[in-house]
Order: structure tokens, then C-alpha cells, then sequence
């Protein structure tokens, strides 16, 4: 099989080597359990310590803040069941509509428990009105969740500005940071967050191991109640290896941020040629502060789906705008909330590039991707 071509690095990254490398002998000579009080487990227990030191330098958090979990959609659940539980006499949450889907079905699961929900809405650049969102903070608003970085289009809220905002009016404040974490500097004080949550397979560490910033005095109930394990926050043997991979990880994001600038400058020469070899091409969101990676690119008179295909067919590892509801093709809920017209939200692809990818790469997806649209506007020339 000719190796594909990855541009899909929102989806999920590989392990870096020097990651896979530090967690390997975890997984065989040093198999302790952490809790275990003989040298085995001391040593599995240091290695957690040492993790956790490494996730709280990347966010500028104490070590003590930090829930070690399973992935970002813990997190999501332990923020939001997490605040529903432990403030019985606040019973509204505010969100916005382009959040992940996880947190539509958190809101979805609040409504059924009588919550109250304000969903904020963005402007066609993917934008929040922040007059909107304080005049929607009420005295029994227990929680404000914005994410730092949208995961289709890479639009960027102003989450210092946002959190400001909340906590005046005595809201706490929730940062779903997932797509954030290793391309954006992220730093829980200057952003002045309760709550934060990312996952380590978005930034070149392992799947399955993630992290809830719980800030310092803030009381949530336990997301898994068992064996008191990360202070009673979190039941349930400590996943060691995984862990010494999110650390690991945790420390290269660190490292690799200046990086991200080659990231950038590919990404903005992938757009610029694509838009200048294709007529009625947008990107989403051009206009908005953006992660340095990402691009939702639309095409009128055409399938999102059917171009993914074709990329596919040619080595080329791309997502759609689009998700797949009763059998229809409907533009995501991002795009819908964008009210991107739906001739370009049907042909919508979403481009995101990560550190392992080439210049070479992206001339070669520069060069296919015209003749591909072309191609399949040929075959519907009736829908332009
Ligand atoms: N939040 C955002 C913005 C995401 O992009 C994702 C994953 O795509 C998640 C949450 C869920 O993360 P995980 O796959 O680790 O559960």
C-alpha cells in the first residue's frame, strides 16, 4: 500500500517516537501498580508524579490541580456532571453551538436532569458576541463552557476575555482545550479558568489518557467514584504507561510550539493556492483568529463526502464538514451555526496539518485538489 498521506492531524496524531520510547518499559519490566507500596510501585508512582509535574509546566497549573483521565470526552463529563452535582442551587449552564459533540450530548443530558441551557449562537466567522454572552449570565449560572479552538474550522474564542467576563458575575468557567493543547500557547492563570480539559492523542501522546485542571479549592464530585485514586477525583488503577506518554508529550508540545509557525506558513500556502486555482472556493473563518493548522475549506457544486473519497482514492487522508443524520447529508452543526450557504456547507473538507507533514505534501494535495473538483463539478453541473 503506498503510505497515505495524512491531513487529517484534528482527527488524531501519531505517537511521537521519543513519547512511545519513554513508555515502553512501563508496559513490561516496570509493570507496578502505582498504589502499591513496594519498590515496584514506588517506581510507577514516581513516574505519575513526574507526569503530572510535565502536564502542569505545559498548562502553568500545580501539580495537585490536575485529574488524570481517560480522554477528552472524560473530561467534558466530569466538568459538566461534575458542576450539575456539586451546586444543587444552580441549575443553568451556558455553551456555545460550536462546541464538540460530546458537548451536545452533556447538554442534551442536562436538560433530561432540569437544567437550564443558553446555547450562543456565532457570527458567520464562527465568532461569540461577548455581549451576548454576559447579558446571559444569570445568579444561578453554575457553569460557562467555550472551546479554546474549534475543531472543524480552527476558530479561536477569546477564552481570557470570556472567563473575565464569567467569573465577575460569579460563574465558573470551562475551557474545552482539546484541539488547543501544543498548537496554541495555553496557560490556565493568564486565562483565569476553573476548568480545562485536553487529551493526549491530539498532541502526539497515546489514546486513551487525558487530563480535567481542576482549579485549586474548587470541590467537583468524583468522576468515578473506587479505589481513591487522583485524589479521590478519579477511581480506578493509574494507566502508568499511558500516563509517562502524556507527560513525555506533554513536555515536546511545550517544546515544538515555536514550530508551529512552519505549521502555519504551510497551511496559509495550501489555502492561498487552492483558492487561486479553484473558483468559488471560501474558508471558513479566514477572517477569525484561527489555529495555525487548520483549514475548513468549501466548494460550491459538490460533495464534501464524494471529494474525500477521491482524495482518498489518491493517498490524500482529509475529513468532511458534513455528518451523516437519518441517512441525509447535512452540513455539521458548526457550519449550520456559521450559516454557511448551504451550496458551499455540502462541499465543505476540513485540511488540518500537524508537525510530521512536508512541504512535499502539501504540493502534492495542491496539485490534485483542482482536477478533483473540477472533475466532480463535471459530473453535476446542474447543482452551481
Ligand atoms: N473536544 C474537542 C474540541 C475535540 O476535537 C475532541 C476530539 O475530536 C474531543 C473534545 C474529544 O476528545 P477525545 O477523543 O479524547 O474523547
Amino acid at each position: 500500500m503506498q503510505a497515505a498521506v495524512c491531513l487529517d492531524f484534528n482527527a488524531t496524531t501519531p505517537c511521537a517516537p521519543e513519547v512511545l520510547e519513554a513508555m515502553l518499559p512501563w508496559f513490561s519490566e516496570r509493570f507496578g501498580n502505582a498504589g502499591s507500596a513496594h519498590a515496584l510501585g514506588v517506581l510507577s508512582d514516581g513516574a505519575v508524579v513526574h507526569a503530572r509535574n510535565e502536564v502542569a509546566a505545559l498548562l502553568n497549573a500545580s501539580p495537585a490541580e490536575l485529574a488524570f483521565n481517560g480522554c477528552g470526552t472524560e473530561g467534558l463529563n466530569h466538568a459538566f456532571r461534575g458542576a450539575f452535582e456539586a451546586f444543587p442551587a444552580k441549575r443553568h449552564f451556558i455553551t456555545t453551538a460550536v462546541e464538540h459533540a460530546a458537548v451536545h450530548a452533556l447538554v442534551a443530558w442536562l436538560r433530561q436532569h432540569g437544567a437550564e441551557i443558553t446555547v450562543l449562537g456565532v457570527d458567520g466567522q464562527g465568532g461569540l458576541d461577548l455581549g451576548e454572552l454576559e447579558a446571559a449570565i444569570r445568579p444561578d449560572t453554575a457553569l460557562v463552557s467555550v472551546m479554546a479552538a474549534n475543531n472543524e474550522t480552527g476558530v479561536c474564542f477569546p477564552v481570557a476575555e470570556i472567563a473575565r467576563i464569567a467569573r465577575a458575575k460569579g460563574a465558573l468557567v470551562h475551557c474545552d482545550a482539546t484541539q488547543a493543547i501544543g498548537k496554541l500557547p495555553v496557560d490556565v492563570q493568564a486565562w483565569g479558568v476553573d476548568l480545562l480539559n485536553l487529551s493526549a492523542h491530539k498532541f502526539h501522546g497515546p489514546k486513551g489518557v487525558g487530563a480535567l485542571y481542576i482549579r485549586r479549592g474548587l470541590r467537583l464530585k468524583p468522576f468515578m467514584v473506587g479505589g481513591g485514586q487522583e485524589r479521590g477525583r478519579r477511581g480506578g488503577t493509574e494507566n502508568v504507561p499511558g500516563l509517562v506518554g502524556l507527560g513525555r508529550a506533554a513536555r515536546l508540545a511545550l517544546e515544538r510550539l515555536p514550530a508551529m509557525d512552519r505549521v502555519r506558513a504551510l497551511r496559509d500556502r495550501l489555502e492561498a493556492a487552492c483558492l487561486d486555482a479553484i473558483p468559488e472556493a471560501r474558508v471558513e473563518g479566514a477572517a477569525a483568529p484561527r489555529l495555525p493548522n487548520t483549514s475548513l475549506l468549501s466548494f460550491k457544486g459538490l460533495e464534501g463526502e464524494a471529494l474525500l473519497l477521491r482524495l482518498d482514492g489518491a493517498g490524500f487522508c482529509v475529513s468532511t464538514g458534513s455528518a451523516c443524520a437519518t441517512g441525509q447529508k447535512e452540513p455539521s452543526q458548526v457550519l449550520r451555526a456559521m450559516a454557511v450557504p448551504a451550496d458551499y456547507a455540502r462541499g465543505t473538507i476540513r485540511v488540518s496539518l500537524g508537525h510530521p507533514t512536508s512541504s512535499d505534501e502539501v504540493d502534492g494535495f495542491i496539485q490534485a485538489l483542482p482536477r478533483m473538483v473540477e472533475a466532480l463539478r463535471a459530473l453535476n453541473p446542474f447543482e452551481r
